[in-house]
């Protein structure tokens, strides 16, 4: 039997490779690269692109790529072939080091929100090498970033590689303050838990709304949905376990650390769980799993739904974000730790990720805005879209203890002095689970729970990662002044705990009075994506990205034109799928088992039998369908009235205010009607088909 430590990472030129294929020299030089960022001269390029190309040729791979994450949200590749021509109609297989640093996608199609004018298309992408080339379907992928030819970054990776620079910078500044010699830098670290749904391929292509769109967008609840919560850590049925085994093979080969499995609480809803990794790799992991996935579910003949919300009644989908950051000799900063020093190092992190949140709630709600994650953000399922931080009562404790001065009671400890005291224990999160906070600190690191499962984590990461550098640097500036350390220090933490405490929320965050008591707190609560996305350009956002150097003015412009684009394009293909349905197959279907109704009420009437079924339904029918009709000609109207709006913001809010409005009351009548339609004239399979299609 195949063994998994045999091939894990079979299909990456990982450090194992490149020692044994590099020279000490070139190796030690790349090394360089990809520790300290150091350019790569040429000649090294050149050993290496020869080295990966010769591994790659002997596991039969013929192509190569620039694998880049343009902001259309998915992965792009285009392939080229090793081949050269050689004379005598002969070819080589060649691969040059300056094909290995740079590309030239003509990617003119990519979203640029106008960074680039179509006459100027060509984007570049350029190697990172911090990220392990590997192989897929045959083609040699070496991750890239993708710019411009002024520089301007056209993708997620560039934005999230220089957020990793601001915060490694920032806490460099922290830590020599705290004395820690040794650490030369520090990278942030996610393990993002992906949530998605399995459901039979013949079934899913019944189904032109998943198809188009990616959720239904009509389908009465199944007499059973979630409630028994049975499905949750169920046992696994057959079918998904044999995809699970196929698709951690997969993954396993490239390296990716697949770790957990289990059933998730919908019908059909899985999550899986990688070991986590240096951010910008767990950003590439996570693109390649959500492809990866979709794939084998295809040759198990099922299809992997990764939208929010495929499926109204049950929970949505989402991606745990678990964050934390870490020094290069291996230490989590957001350990408590065992000494009082570690102990007040931990607190001032710990305080700048509490100030980050409050200051940037409304950058970590555009983060995870979606067409999708509406859907899902706010329901009774997920976390609120109200932004806040759970931190468990025992932290809560240390901190109530800093900012009063009273020792803590429950401990039987005094935690008072911060660089003198020991902190009390905190437990390991175990059974302390607050699943209902967006924000939630897990005892060594906090789970940003409101991304949604078909969004890149590059975003979420890209505003953490800087709001908590904008905040370390604030610190660091202040502490470095400092003649008397350990009381400004105090002082500090005190004086953030006071001033950000509004932003914690230790208890259950779907309670109705925790939306009172947020807006009493002043919080955001931005309920939808047309809502969030101004907050982008407030004059704090920007400062915040240019200071840092993640962003020009420009680029921030560009995301948020894009983003906004999106939604409107996402919304408008859902209404003219819905008015498809519509116009082709629902009110069609009505018409015809009503006739069938009245037919049957003449016959059973002329042999002098009493047709209440038929006639009664057929009245509902009649009233729901004339209900329909009008519905679907207002959203008709609506569609042209959108035409007219230029800004996009107006048109966001409009699709959300008269489009999406009007479809949800269009389902509203259909699904109700698909509960006393005949099943042989009902156009679509329901949603129990669906939900219970892997048997
Ligand atoms: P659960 O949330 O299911 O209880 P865990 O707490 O063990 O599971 O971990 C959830 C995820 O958090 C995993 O992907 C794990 O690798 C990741 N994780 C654990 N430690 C860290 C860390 N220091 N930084 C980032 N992610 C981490
Ligand atoms: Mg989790």
């Amino acid at each position: 039997m195949k063994q998994v430590t045999d091939y894990f990472g079979s299909l990456v030129f990982d450090d194992k490779v490149m020692k044994s294929k590099l020279s000490s020299d070139v190796y030690k030089k790349l090394k360089k690269t990809i520790q300290d960022g150091e350019e790569l001269d040429i000649s090294v390029a050149n050993s290496v692109a020869q080295a990966m190309k010769d591994w790659a040729i002997e596991l039969g791979a013929t192509h190569f790529t620039h694998w880049f994450q343009p902001m259309t949200g998915v992965t792009a590749e285009k392939h080229d072939s090793f081949i050269s021509p050689a004379g005598d109609d002969r070819v080589i297989m060649e691969f040059k080091g300056k094909e290995l640093v740079k590309g030239e996608p003509d990617a003119s199609s990519f979203p640029s929100g106008g960074l680039r004018a179509t006459c100027e298309a060509r984007g570049y992408t350029a190697w990172d090498p911090t990220s392990y080339a590997f192989i897929k379907d045959k083609v040699l992928c070496i991750p890239t970033a993708f710019c411009s030819y002024s520089g301007e970054a056209l993708d997620k990776k560039t934005p999230l590689l220089r957020s990793m620079q601001a915060i490694n910078k920032q806490a460099m500044r922290v830590l020599k303050l705290f004395g820690n010699e040794n650490v030369t830098s520090v990278k942030t670290t996610v393990g993002p838990e992906q949530e998605y749904f399995l459901v039979d391929k013949d079934v899913y292509l019944k189904r032109p709304d998943l198809i188009y769109t990616g959720r239904t967008l009509f389908g009465a609840m199944p007499p059973k949905g979630q409630e028994l919560e049975d499905h949750y850590f169920g046992v696994i049925k057959p079918r998904v376990q044999d995809f699970m085994n196929d698709l951690n093979e997969e993954l396993w080969k490239l390296g990716i650390l697949g770790k957990t499995e289990h059933n998730e609480v919908a019908p059909a809803q899985h999550e899986l769980a990688p070991i986590f990794s240096t951010t910008n790799i767990a950003a590439d992991h996570n693109q390649l799993t959500m492809e990866i996935m979709q794939k084998v579910a295809k040759k198990h003949n099922m299809v992997c739904l990764l939208h929010e919300k495929p499926f109204k009644g049950v929970n949505g989908s989402g991606k745990h974000n678990n964050w934390s950051i870490s020094t290069n000799t291996g230490i989590n900063l957001l350990e408590p730790g065992d000494t009082p020093s570690e102990n007040a190092q931990f607190l001032l992190f710990l305080v700048a990720v509490i100030k980050a949140v409050d200051e940037y709630q409304d950058l970590l709600r555009i983060s995870v805005a979606s067409a999708g994650n509406d859907f899902r953000l706010g329901a009774n399922e997920a976390p609120p879209a109200i932004i806040s931080m759970f931190i468990g009562s025992e932290l809560q404790e240390v901190l109530d203890s800093i900012e009063t001065g009273n020792p803590i009671k429950s401990q039987g400890k005094s935690f008072l002095k911060i660089g003198a005291d020991v902190l009390p224990d905190l437990p390991k999160d175990t059974t302390d689970r607050n699943r209902t906070s967006p924000f939630a600190f897990t005892g060594n690191k906090f789970e940003f729970r409101a991304v949604g499962s078909s969004e890149s984590i590059s975003c979420a990461n890209i505003m953490l990662n800087t709001a908590v550098a904008e905040e370390l640097k604030k610190f660091a500036d202040v502490l470095e002044k400092s003649d008397n350390f350990d009381n400004d220090l105090h002082a500090l933490i005190k004086n953030t705990i006071i001033e950000h405490k509004r932003i914690i929320f230790n208890g259950n965050g779907y309670d109705d009075a925790w939306i009172k008591e947020a807006e009493k707190r002043g919080l955001l609560n931005l309920k939808s994506t047309p809502e969030a996305l101004p907050y982008y350009l407030n004059k704090k956002n920007v400062d915040l990205f240019t200071s840092h150097s993640i962003y020009t003015t420009n680029e921030i412009n560009a995301r948020y034109e894009i983003a906004q684009e999106h939604y409107a394009k996402v919304v408008n293909i859902e209404a003219l799928t819905a008015l498809d349905m519509v116009n082709k197959y629902y009110l069609p279907a009505i018409s015809k088992f009503s006739n069938f109704l009245i037919g049957s009420i003449a016959n059973k009437k002329s042999i002098g039998l009493n047709a209440e079924y038929e006639t009664n339904t057929a009245s509902i029918l009649a009233d729901a369908s004339n209900k329909i009709y009008e519905i679907k000609r207002e959203l008709e109207k609506s569609l042209v009235e959108k035409d007219k709006i230029t800004d996009c913001a107006k048109l966001s809010t409009y699709l959300k205010d008269n489009v999406l409005t009007k479809m949800e009351a269009l389902r509203t009548v259909i699904d109700e009607i698909e509960l006393i339609v005949d099943k042989d004239y009902w156009p679509f399979v329901s949603y129990g088909d669906l939900l219970y299609s892997v048997k």
